[in-house]
């Protein structure tokens, strides 16, 4: 079976997503930039959907390492904020780096803060995208959507996982992601339902050799 890269430097996800394709002999962008003696520059991701942002990441890291890529686009959906900060996720307070995920809970605290709790529902959207550039899929793209249901809380609870989990209650556990362990979020999230979607395909592309 061919190696594939992993179209991203955000290491809560990538975590999450070799957990979630064991078998697969899998490249980060960085093993992949270093094994081929590559610079692979941040894809910049001014599409307006997680399914064109996933496809334009995947197609950019396959074109330059020649290798097929999945990338993963991802985000939260607030309805009281009218669906934001949706595929804005990453940088919604505009902070980039280590302090971003603290910089977004922080203002999405703020946003919600006279947000009674029956109205602060939401879900987090994954799209994976497989490209492989220079191989048979060529110019297409394999694709693959998972939601989460969810309550966004009034203060963080929970340490573990990355991004906006310490304030995401799943409401049937009682548990936001941050509390859960890897196993179950790895079992019920958004990004574990795209994975179970794309994964009969993505394994039988990869077989092809
Ligand atoms: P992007 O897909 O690189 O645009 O970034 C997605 C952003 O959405 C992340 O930086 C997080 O802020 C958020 N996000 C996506 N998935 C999760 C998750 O599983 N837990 C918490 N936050 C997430």
């Amino acid at each position: 079976m061919r190696p594939l890269v992993f179209a991203t430097r955000n290491k809560g996800k990538l975590v999450e997503l070799r957990q979630l394709l064991p078998g697969v002999s899998v490249l980060s962008v960085d093993e992949a930039a270093a094994r081929l003696g590559l610079e692979i520059p941040e894809v910049v991701e001014d599409a307006d959907t997680f399914e064109g942002n996933a496809v334009k990441k995947a197609r950019e890291v396959s074109d330059l390492t020649r290798l097929p890529a999945l990338a993963d686009d991802s985000g939260l959906e607030v309805d009281a904020l009218g669906g934001a900060p949706g595929v804005y996720s990453a940088r919604y307070a505009g902070v980039s780096g280590h302090d971003a995920d603290a910089a977004n809970n922080a203002k999405l605290l703020a946003a919600l803060a006279n947000v009674p709790e029956a109205k602060r529902t939401g879900r987090f959207h994954a799209v994976l995208a497989l490209c492989d550039v220079h191989g048979p899929l060529g110019a297409g793209a394999i694709t693959a959507h998972g939601v989460c249901e969810g309550q966004i809380l009034d203060a963080p609870r929970g340490t573990g996982g990355f991004g906006y989990d310490p304030l995401f209650l799943v409401p049937e556990l009682g548990q936001t992601f941050a509390e859960l362990g890897v196993g179950t979020k790895g079992d019920l999230s958004h990004r574990a339902r795209a994975m179970r979607a794309i994964e009969p395909k993505l394994l039988a592309y990869l077989s092809r050799g």
